[in-house]
């Protein structure tokens, strides 16, 4: 499947039960999951048993003002952020999605990826299903639709084992608000609390915990891979669709805590913030050099390079200073916008590089074209040299569970050694932190010991079969 195929997303997630401002406290919730996707915003709130939906392309904050979050009543409502690598800007794959089913409304957030979405989709579309988008989330809805109850925890039961790969599912129908993981666990979701205006606790669940630290929730754990959470008039309940093994396999998406996840979320039980700066700590220690100062490609690369200038003593400076009003410049869909846009967006400044040994931290270098621009700068401005430190392993494999990372043909690790990498980014020299060293420095076994992690983008080997023609990518 090509990246200008439908089906690689990334998204944030967000659902609360039982508070008077529910559809608001949703629209803080992605406010701040807004860097897991950019494309569209959508709120769905629950009002006297009916679906009332607002859906928009663009930021939260330009989908919705005071009108639209007053239309948006009810004590129940999700959210969604959306992210797709399409190049189609649909308002119809915008979510959360709806539906009218036999036993009433369904609204539906998806984050993450189906990996035999279009197999399921083709044989759905044999029966007569009709697809409003292109997004592989209305699958649910039609497999949901197909089983025959009216207990949509009974039809999620049924429909979930056909999915193969990565999903964190938020659902609401007019009475039930439910979470579900995957059996992997790939996409993070955690379940919080929220005292509402009664004094009582409502549960609200979402892809990052700085959402709950926004709305001023607790987190009260984790939604386990393969469980099924819902809470209704009766109170919570959980349940799993998917057994337990006895060794349990999971295969938590590390790229959360490489790049994608906020620094302040706190993602499979750890420390966001926390897991980067041991990256970079992990990093001095395997790939030291003499420098006079390490500076950090923001925002991604700073948790890293503090990391590395504790570890090292050399000292740590923002040696990059980035303009906060453009966009990620990854999120440009052509290179030649992508290219421009580290220029406008990182301004590096003499003050503190000329002359200067220069130690540049990133978190991951993906097609290296982030790398040689800002090496260029940095030069520029006067460095004498620079040596270049990436966080993370070299990225040799297209993800196919939700990150947006461009096909095998794109990703330079895939093609080159990390000797020609170094000469076309041009640094003086370029060192990555070892699988091994990633794992160690998380607190992990080493690979292939490591059962929970997916690593896939590092060492090729991916947790799921992989349909759709996805390995011919
Ligand atoms: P590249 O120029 O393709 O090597 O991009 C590397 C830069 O993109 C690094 O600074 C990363 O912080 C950032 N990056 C890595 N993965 C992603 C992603 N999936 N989406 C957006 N940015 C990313």
């Amino acid at each position: 499947m090509s990246r200008g195929s439908s089906w690689k997303e990334e998204c944030g997630v967000f659902g609360v039960w039982d508070h008077e401002d529910a559809s608001r406290l949703t629209y803080l919730g992605l406010y701040a999951m807004q860097h897991r996707g950019q494309e569209s915003a959508g709120i769905v709130s629950c009002h006297e048993g009916l679906h009332l939906s607002h859906k928009g392309l663009g930021l939260v904050g330009d989908v919705f003002h005071e009108p639209e979050l007053l239309s948006l009543q009810g004590r129940m409502s999700i959210g969604h952020v959306r992210y797709s690598t399409t190049g189609q800007n649909l308002l119809a794959n915008a979510q959360p999605l709806l539906a009218n089913l036999v036993s009433g409304p369904v609204a539906l957030a998806h984050n993450g990826n189906i990996v035999n979405s279009k197999q399921l989709r083709s044989g759905l579309q044999d029966q007569g299903a009709i697809f409003q988008g292109t997004n592989d989330t209305e699958i649910l809805l039609h497999q949901i639709a197909r089983v025959p109850s009216s207990d949509i925890v009974e039809c999620l039961k049924k429909a979930l084992p056909q999915l193969v790969g990565a999903y964190s599912f938020v659902l609401m129908t007019h009475d039930k608000l439910v979470a579900l993981r995957d059996p992997l666990g790939f996409r993070p979701l955690v379940l919080g609390k929220k005292m509402n205006e009664k004094g009582q606790w409502s549960p609200v669940v979402a892809s990052e915990t700085c959402a709950f630290d926004l709305i001023g929730a607790q987190l009260v754990r984790e939604i386990e891979p393969g469980e099924i959470f819902w809470v209704d008039k009766n109170g919570e309940h959980s349940e799993r669709f998917a057994p337990k093994s006895i060794n349990t396999q999971h295969a938590k998406c590390i790229f959360e805590h490489v790049y994608f996840a906020r620094p302040d979320s706190i993602v499979f039980g750890r420390s966001v913030y926390e897991a980067r700066k041991k990256f970079g700590r992990w990093l001095a220690k395997e790939a030291p050099v003499d420098a006079d100062v390490v500076i950090p490609v923001p925002d991604g690369g700073i948790p890293a390079a503090l990391g590395y200038s504790l570890e090292s003593g050399i000292p740590f400076e923002h040696g990059i200073i980035r303009n906060h009003y453009v966009g990620r410049t990854f999120i440009q869909p052509h290179q030649s916008i992508r290219s421009f846009g580290v220029k406008i967006k990182l301004n590096p400044q003499s003050a503190v590089l000329a002359g200067k040994r220069v130690i540049v931290v990133d978190d991951s270098l993906v097609r290296g074209t982030t790398s040689q621009k800002i090496i260029a700068l940095v030069r520029q401005a006067g460095a004498k040299e620079v040596h270049l430190r990436i966080a993370s392993p070299p990225t040799i494999g297209p993800c196919y569970y939700g990150v947006d990372t461009p096909q095998k043909s794109q990703l330079i690790a895939a093609l080159q050694s990390i000797e020609e990498i170094r000469k076309f980014v041009e640094a003086d020299s370029l060192a990555y932190i070892s699988l091994e060293g990633l794992f160690a420095a998380f607190g992990e076994a080493p690979v292939p010991g490591a059962k929970s992690f997916c690593a896939a983008c590092f060492d090729g080997h991916y947790p799921t079969p992989l349909m759709d023609g996805a390995l011919s990518s």
